[in-house]
């Protein structure tokens, strides 16, 4: 029988050292969810980097035997690989590019060679497990070249590729020393999945200029074989978010917050600390609510929650300190004793918590500059089963391509988000009923599960489409 096999950067499993030794913690991410029924079936097993440096052999031993039991397959990497093709290439390179960011790119040849080499690896790991005629699913940036590289050993394999991050322009992709190749990489897999059809386009527009391959209807002609190009939008598990939003836990958060925070209206942010999510931006819209409209002074406050992330990276320390500032202003000038405007929190919050923030607050304002798809617009729809609330989301998130009921705005646009801002804050019920409605519905119809099955399907069907046309 041949098995189905999962490739991320990371295992759905974090595994740290504590003082009682080893600890291995499961993800609750949505792709973990999303893919926990394909990876745990039968013998199919997932492969990536368990985020921890293990040299010790008896050490990885034990890591990959308790590992194993879960069908996940550890790929150690060294410190050295960890920051030149990780946080190097991945992260220095790819991420700022892919998201429009070219001026902050590094160019260095170091990361590209390690970026090579670590790609290589993944792909002894994977064929270390696979069959001629296995199914292997590779995810995203970090893993461009893998689909060729396993190709080349595996000719018959099906191998599908998704890229969870935006796909740019080709006038962005060209400025890339490594364009050319990297798309050669993706197109090792049958079927490439991108979270939209812009995205998609790209990508053919970027192969058509930069290998000069033939396409049609969403199919790439390479020497070898059609690739089939498509876009399917990554969901969330909301049966889960729908539930916990109702459960008696976070029904008891929502009254000590409401507790805290009295009558005010809430507008409620939250993003990982990124130069692609628009926060400082979002910090003067809602500067310029406060100037325009000084009705709302007192009575709203933003709740911003940015998780730490990357902060070895200098740009990143430089945003918090942008942010920081920003806030201590903007409190500073504005608060009196009974009101605060701004509740700003730098840490992650359990899960339950963060489902009650979300439950409470009247406006959900998601503003990134560019986003491959934004979690989070489609998280705040999923709790709000009592069908109050408004989603402002900017219209450079993937997930404005289906979210067409929120209040789309330009993050770029100060005035623009402050003019939606009092919108939201006005919009009567009825109307706020309405659009959530058809929102949640969408967000319930399209879920992480109907997202795996639709690329799965479609994966199965490229390899049945080259075989009539072969
Ligand atoms: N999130 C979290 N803890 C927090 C705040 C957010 O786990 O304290 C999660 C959030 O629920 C969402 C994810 O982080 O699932 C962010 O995903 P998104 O697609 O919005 O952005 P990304 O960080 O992947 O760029």
């Amino acid at each position: 029988m041949s098995r189905t096999i999962i490739v991320s950067n990371r295992l759905p499993t974090k595994v740290q050292r504590t003082t009682e030794g080893l600890a291995f913690q499961p993800s609750e991410g949505g792709l973990a969810t999303g893919l926990g029924s394909i990876y745990r079936a039968d013998d199919n097993v997932w492969v990536g980097w368990p985020g921890l440096f293990v040299d010790d052999p008896s050490e990885q031993q034990q890591v990959t035997e308790r590992l194993q039991a879960d069908s996940m397959a550890p790929v150690f990497l060294t410190e050295n690989e960890i920051h030149d093709y990780y946080e190097g290439f991945s992260n220095g390179t790819l991420w700022p590019t892919f998201h429009y960011f070219s001026e902050y790119a590094l160019y260095e040849q170091t990361h590209w060679e390690a970026y090579v080499a670590t790609n290589k690896k993944f792909c002894r790991a994977v064929l270390e497990l696979a069959g001629p005629d296995d199914t292997i699913w590779v995810h995203d940036y970090q893993l461009l070249l893998l689909p060729e590289m396993i190709r080349r050993e595996r000719p018959k394999a099906t191998i599908g590729f998704f890229l969870h991050i935006p796909f740019p322009s080709y006038e962005i992709i060209r400025v890339l020393p490594w364009g050319a190749r990297l798309l050669e990489g993706m197109l090792g897999a049958d079927l490439i999945g991108f979270h939209t059809f812009s995205y998609q386009r790209h990508f053919i527009s970027a192969v058509s200029h930069m290998l000069g391959y033939p396409n049609q209807s969403g199919q790439i002609d390479t020497p070898n074989r059609p690739v089939l190009i498509d876009a399917f939008p990554m969901g969330i598990d909301y049966q889960h978010y729908a539930e916990t939003a109702q459960s008696e836990i976070v029904a008891q958060h929502i009254l000590a917050y409401r507790e805290a925070l009295r009558e005010g209206r809430i507008i409620l942010s939250i993003d990982r600390l990124d130069y692609t999510k628009g926060i400082a931006q979002r910090l003067r819209a809602f500067e310029a609510l406060l100037e325009r409209y000084p009705a709302w002074r007192g009575q709203v406050s933003l709740l911003m929650v940015v998780v730490p992330s990357r902060d070895q990276v200098a740009q990143y320390q430089h945003l918090k300190e942008e942010i920081d500032e920003l806030v201590g202003r903007l409190n500073a000038q504005y608060s009196t004793i009974t009101w605060t405007p701004i509740h700003y929190f730098y840490r992650s919050f359990p899960f339950e918590e963060l489902v009650a923030l979300y439950r409470l607050a009247d406006i959900a304002l998601v503003t990134p500059v560019r986003d491959g798809m934004n979690l989070v617009a489609k998280e705040y729809v999923a709790c709000r089963t009592d069908e109050r609330g408004v989603l402002i989301l900017s219209e450079r998130a993937g997930a404005a391509q289906e979210l067409s009921d929120a209040l789309l705005i330009n993050p770029t646009d100060t005035n623009h988000v402050a003019e939606a801002l009092n919108e939201a804050l006005l919009m009567p019920e009825e109307e706020q009923a309405s659009r959530m409605g058809h929102l949640r519905a969408l967000v319930q119809q399209y879920d992480v599960f109907a997202w795996t099955k639709l690329f799965m399907d479609r994966l199965a069907y490229s390899k049945i489409k080259q075989h009539i046309y072969a």
